[in-house]
């Protein structure tokens, strides 16, 4: 299958699957994914600057200020071609409106925007569950797959972990500031862009789901109901 669309948002709640879903979609068609959430992530274990201020808010379940997100989101667009799959951002309308505005100027707009949507009572369920593998980031349910904490990573042999923010007190936070300062960024591409806005549930398989976002990644989909 050959993409139509080249730039792509995927926004979604914590643990709705858009980082599994983003890396399986940039195999498949050669975009290439990137989170803001990783990219934060990596600054933090190098132990840079802005990855430890960065670390100041993520360990809280607190949104990063819009000025770092921005910040590492254009040096991963001025190193890499018009052609993306965004995970985690933009996660404010101030991001969004600051998005738009540079692909207007380069005349390389948004091409898709996926809401993976999913109930909160899952989110937690999954969350509580997740574990991280610190050196290749994939993820995985622990009682799902039987796995606990400091066992090897099925994918590249490194340690599994329980992220700082994967913890109770900050996923209240985490979903508080999802409802207050990310559900308008949905509605936002809703409002502004609905031809090219569509929901999917994000509680079915991972196959099913797959499937879906490659169709609409191709243009081959219509909207879900
Ligand atoms: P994620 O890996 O997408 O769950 O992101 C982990 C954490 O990184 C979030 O809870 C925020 O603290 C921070 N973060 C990631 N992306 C953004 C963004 N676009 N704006 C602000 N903070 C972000």
């Amino acid at each position: 299958m050959k993409a139509s669309k080249q730039r792509i948002l995927l926004l979604g709640p914590p643990a709705s699957g858009k980082g599994t879903q983003a890396d399986h979609l940039s195999r498949a068609f050669g975009i290439p994914h990137v989170s803001t959430g990783a990219l934060l992530r990596s600054e933090c274990a190098r132990g840079t600057p802005l990855g430890i201020e960065a670390d100041s808010w993520t360990s809280r379940g607190l949104l990063v200020p819009d000025e770092l997100a921005v910040r590492v989101i254009t040096a991963w667009m001025a190193g890499n071609g018009p052609r993306f799959l965004f995970d985690g951002f933009p996660r404010t309308t101030g991001q969004a409106e600051h998005l738009d505005k540079a692909l207007d100027a380069a005349k390389t707009p948004i091409e898709l925007v996926i809401f993976l949507d999913l109930s909160e009572e899952e989110i937690r369920r999954r969350i509580l569950d997740r574990l991280t593998c610190a050196a290749c980031g994939t993820t995985f349910g622990g009682s799902l797959h039987g796995m606990k904490i400091g066992d090897a990573c099925p994918s590249c042999g490194g340690d599994l972990i329980r992220r700082n923010d994967d913890t109770e007190e900050a996923l209240t936070e985490r979903l508080r500031v999802y409802r207050e300062s990310t559900l308008p960024v949905v509605t936002y591409y809703q409002d502004k862009a609905p031809g090219i806005f569509h929901k999917i549930n994000a509680g079915e398989e991972s196959d099913t789901i797959f499937k879906k976002l490659s169709a609409l990644v191709c243009g081959e989909m219509q909207k879900e109901k």
